[in-house]
């Protein structure tokens, strides 16, 4: 095949606390495999806790190369790969489930008990190329921008947690956090047709941001004034969990999606969640029904990401990068996006 190998620099967290850009290459895909260069690749809070150490150890390999959230082209597809040619805009399911395990098994790839995943154990997208088998892959309708396929993994994350509460038509809800999670859950809720989302921020330069994702009515109020039926946590603080506990109103639900640090602990007002009959629901990463639902919502034009983009970097800039995401200074910042698009 021509142009292979593939080669080319990669973001890698060495260890906790160290970076640095390092050469990667890739050959030819094998027997049912798909061979794609990364075009954009999101950044996030967990990325962050990568380079920090503070992710869950369970959940990550050092060496790694960073980038669970991404899109690209396939630059190749090896034999006996169905419908899939090269120069196709796609997006990968990061989770490989193993398929045998008893959740697997039951639809709930996400607790799969042999968990890989591309950015945590497995290459990730801030490199020349991913392998992945042609099963995982999913093709982006040539209307839709890769940059915003590129948000196809939170957006899965963010509509699985929703898709496990009951959210009536009319709830009032309070989205916690004004970054991209909850950014994309104040978009996605509308699918359920609530009658108010409120987005609870931390900081003013986010409202505009908050307003073209379809947020009502923005706050810096911690807690909000409540009550509200649904709580959407995704702040990623312990402070942000205790605020979504005091907004929720009698018979209220919150949705857990932040991670706060491993082994860091809120606060659980004991006889609020009782008196209150509050229904708690954490919920971890994303189902492969919800990812395959996620590109449907995205390639038929209901998923609407792209407001949410703000920043994009040549991955020559990670140390930008990661600081805007440590320190917005003052502007808005939603996602930020690594540009691998051929120059
Ligand atoms: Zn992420
Ligand atoms: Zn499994």
């Amino acid at each position: 095949m021509n142009g292979l190998p593939v080669r080319g620099p990669a973001l890698v967290v060495l260890g906790p606390g160290k970076v640095a850009l390092q050469e990667r290459s890739a050959t030819a895909p094998g027997d049912g495999e798909v061979l794609i260069a990364p075009h954009f690749v999101g950044l996030c809070g967990t990325d962050l806790e990568i380079v920090k150490g503070e992710l869950d150890p369970a959940y990550v390999r050092y060496p790694v190369v960073l980038g669970h959230e991404w899109s690209g082209r396939v630059l190749a597809a090896g034999p006996r790969v169905p419908g899939l040619a090269p120069g196709d805009g796609v997006v990968v399911e990061g989770i490989r489930p193993c398929q045998p395990c008893p959740p697997c098994r039951s639809g709930r790839t996400n607790l799969c008990q042999d968990i890989e995943q591309l950015g945590f154990t497995l290459r990730g997208a801030a490199s020349p190329a991913i392998t992945a088998p042609w099963h995982l892959v999913h093709r982006i309708a040539p209307e839709v921008p890769l940059t915003a396929a590129a948000l196809i993994e939170p957006g899965a994350v963010v509509l699985r947690g929703l898709s496990e509460i009951d959210i009536a038509p009319g709830a009032h809800v309070l989205v916690v956090g004004d970054g991209t999670i909850a950014l994309l859950a104040a978009h996605l809720v509308r699918l359920w047709s609530p009658g108010a989302v409120t987005m609870a921020g931390l900081r003013p330069a986010q409202a505009g941001l908050a307003k073209a994702m379809g947020v009502d009515h923005f706050t810096t109020d911690r807690p909000a004034t409540g009550p509200y039926d649904v709580v959407i946590e995704a702040a990623g603080s312990t402070t942000a969990v205790a605020d979504a506990f005091q907004s929720a109103g009698r018979g209220g639900q919150v949705l857990l999606f932040g991670i706060a640090g491993h082994g860091r602990t809120a606060a659980l007002p004991v006889d609020d969640v009782v008196n209150n009959d509050l229904r708690i629901r954490g919920s971890f990463s994303y189902t492969s029904a919800a990812w395959a639902q996620t590109v449907r919502l995205l390639n038929t034009g209901v998923y609407r990401p792209l407001p949410a983009i703000t920043h994009r970097v040549r991955i020559e800039e990670y140390t930008h990068a990661l600081r805007l995401l440590t320190d917005p200074a003052d502007g808005p910042r939603g996602k930020i996006l690594i540009d691998q698009t051929p120059s």
